[in-house]
């Protein structure tokens, strides 16, 4: 049992206040917030001199191998509002014939087709409704691409909160079902993930759902962080050289590089960061184009396509948190065709017996590219994020069939 620590009881936790991810602007914390006053995404702040005081590596190193061993740097107050399904730390594994097929350089996956859910989704969400639980909200809503609405529904459902979700009508049918049976109303949309959104703001006005979208949210976020907090632990509070983000609404991309300064500031890590490389596909990529022109914002992508359904975000509000911390850290925005991307899935689970997601498969395919264009070096330690369980595609027929009914010439099988 990973999640009984202190069940029963109160704990502290240092949130001070929530901040204007554009202006800075405070806004109150332990009241329900969607975008801040200025419209934009907000970011949960806390006394990290108090946690720095409190919290040790050591103590850290004692705690169950699950996200709430971070709570610390968590937002949930009362541990009677935390809503769990298992969150437990995912591996981080590596690519040994892929790195050695490429030249050398160091190819780490941190596999997040193990939560809840099957996807990384179930971070941000287990915190979303954890926070949506201790503010008594009783009915949530969202647009998605599959896996946040599949781990809003697995999560609300839990809570007892009532969950209306719409998603692109040409969502694969296995995220529809999910979502479904794990207790949401959900509709298929005839349009993309941000026409959903346009209705889940109407229904907020409506009829009073909360509006638990993509960074219009602030405790997604804070889940997502997580994977910032855990990669480094597990490398020996280090940081890798370079991370390939699959990058849609970019909430992991924005939390990770939030976790890396709050670690610093806690004294756990030094001031060297990670190159962050948001990766997109060709077919909707708005970051890497607004990257390439050196702009703040991303324009809208039209008539957006990918396999890859996690990152088909044609327009993302984080869109300038995304870009700063690409920027910041030296990194890069790069885009990647659907024919690179199946390629890479398909070599990866051929090759070393690891089935990833389209966005996973998205990350190497990035990897490769920029090995090959000099933008990562063979000497550097990449860690590529595979986001979801690859069961959750639709995946390939096999037609081969043998007739038990015939000679079997074993030598050819
Ligand atoms: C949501 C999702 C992404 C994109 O994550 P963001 O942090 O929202 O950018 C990538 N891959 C998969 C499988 C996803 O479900």
């Amino acid at each position: 049992m990973l999640y009984n620590e202190n069940l029963t009881t109160e704990r502290p936790t240092f949130v001070t206040h929530l901040e204007c991810g554009a202006t800075g602007e405070r806004h109150a914390a332990d009241v329900p917030h969607n975008l801040s006053r200025a419209g934009k995404p907000l970011l949960v702040r806390y006394d990290l001199d108090g946690v720095r005081r409190t919290l040790t590596k050591e103590k850290l190193a004692l705690r169950p191998p699950d996200l709430w061993r971070y709570r610390e740097l968590l937002p949930v107050r009362r541990v009677r509002d935390i809503v769990s399904l298992g969150e437990a730390m995912t591996p981080l594994l590596s690519l040994p014939k892929m790195s050695s097929k490429l030249g050398g350089g160091e190819i780490l996956v941190k596999d997040e087709g193990r939560l809840p859910t099957g996807s990384f989704k179930a971070r941000g969400l287990v915190m979303a409704v954890s926070m949506a639980k201790a503010f008594g909200i009783k009915h949530m809503a969202m647009p998605t691409n599959g896996n946040a609405g599949a781990a809003l529904a697995a999560y609300a459902s839990r809570a007892g909160i009532k969950t209306t979700i719409f998603c692109p009508e040409d969502t694969p049918e296995v995220n529809v079902s999910e979502i479904g049976l794990q207790g949401a109303k959900v509709y298929r949309v005839n349009g993309l993930i941000d026409d959903c959104g346009k209705i889940v703001a109407e229904g907020k006005e409506r009829v009073g759902w909360f509006d638990t979208s993509t960074l219009k949210e602030p405790y997604r976020i804070e889940g997502k962080k997580t994977m910032g907090l855990e990669l480094v632990e597990q490398l020996g509070w280090n940081v890798p050289d370079v991370i390939f983000y699959p990058t849609g609404g970019g909430t992991g991309l924005i939390g990770m590089w939030k976790a890396f300064a709050e670690l610093e500031a806690i004294g756990f890590i030094g001031s060297k960061r990670p190159r962050m490389v948001a990766v997109q596909a060709s077919g909707c990529a708005p970051m890497v184009r607004a990257y390439d022109e050196g702009v703040e914002h991303a324009v809208r992508w039209e008539d957006s396509h990918t396999i890859a359904a996690g990152i088909r975000v044609p327009q993302a509000i984080g869109d300038f948190l995304i870009l700063r911390a690409v920027r910041e850290s030296g990194g890069f925005a790069i885009a990647v065709s659907d024919e690179a991307i199946a390629a890479g899935l398909e070599e990866v689970a051929r090759e070393e017996g690891f089935l990833m997601c389209p966005e996973g498969a998205a990350t190497y395919a990035a990897y490769k590219l920029s090995l090959a264009d000099g933008r990562v070096s063979h000497a550097e330690r990449v860690v590529l994020f595979n986001c979801a369980t690859g069961l959750k595609y639709p995946l390939p027929p096999i037609r081969r069939t043998l007739d038990r009914h015939k000679p079997i010439d074993y030598a050819a099988l």
